[in-house]
C-alpha cells in the first residue's frame, strides 16, 4: 500500500489545499494530512479546530473517491512523523518561486536523515495557486471578502475569530 504524508499547518485550510488534496489522492492509497502543531508560528486557529476544519473538507473527497485519508496532528520532525504513519512519500504544494528556496532545502535536509522518503511536489489549478492561509487571515482580519479562497464553513469559522 502506498501511503503519503501531505504536511502543513492548515490555519486554516484553504482552497488550495484541497486541491493539492485531491491531486495527492490520484498518486496513494492512503494520504495521511500532517496538522502541524507549529507554535512558534502562532496559529489563529486552535489544533482541534484546524484538524475539524481539515476532516471537514475532506469528507466530500473521501464519499467521491472512495479513498482514505488520515488526519493525523504531529509535532515532531516531520521525516519521524512520516516514518511512523508508514509514508514513503511526502506531498507538498508548490506555489510561486518564493516556495522553492525553503522546499528545495527541506527536501536535502530530509533526504540527508532519510533517504528513502521521496518529497513529490504538485501545483494548483492556477486559479488557486496563488491562495495562502497567511493571506488569507489578513483579508477577513480587514473585513474582505475570502469566499474565493475558502469554503463557506471556513468563511464562517474565520468571521467568528475576527467578527
Ligand atoms: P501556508 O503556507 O499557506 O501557511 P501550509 O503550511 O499549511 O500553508 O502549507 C502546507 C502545504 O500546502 C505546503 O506544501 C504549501 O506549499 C502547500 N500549499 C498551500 N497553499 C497552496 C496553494 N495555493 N497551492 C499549492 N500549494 C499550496
Amino acid at each position: 500500500m502506498r501511503i503519503g504524508l501531505y504536511p502543513g499547518t492548515f490555519d486554516p485550510v484553504t482552497l488550495g489545499h484541497v486541491d493539492i488534496i485531491q491531486r495527492g489522492m490520484a498518486l496513494v492509497d492512503r494520504l495521511v494530512i500532517g496538522v502541524a502543531i507549529n507554535r512558534d508560528k502562532g496559529p489563529l486557529f486552535s489544533l482541534e479546530e484546524r484538524v475539524a476544519m481539515v476532516e471537514a473538507e475532506c469528507a466530500p473527497i473521501i464519499a467521491k473517491t472512495g479513498g482514505e485519508i488520515i488526519v493525523h496532528p504531529f509535532e515532531n520532525l516531520l521525516i519521524d512523523c512520516a516514518r511512523d504513519v508508514g509514508a514513503s512519500i511526502i506531498l507538498r504544494g508548490l506555489r510561486a518561486v518564493a516556495d522553492f528556496e525553503y522546499e528545495f532545502q527541506m527536501v536535502g535536509m530530509n533526504r540527508a536523515l532519510d533517504a528513502s522518503i521521496e518529497t513529490v511536489f504538485m501545483m494548483a489549478d492556477a486559479r488557486r495557486q496563488a491562495i495562502a492561509s497567511k493571506l488569507v487571515k489578513e483579508i477577513a482580519r480587514l473585513g474582505g471578502d475570502v469566499s474565493k479562497f475558502v469554503t463557506p464553513p471556513v468563511v464562517e469559522a474565520l468571521k467568528r475569530k475576527y467578527g
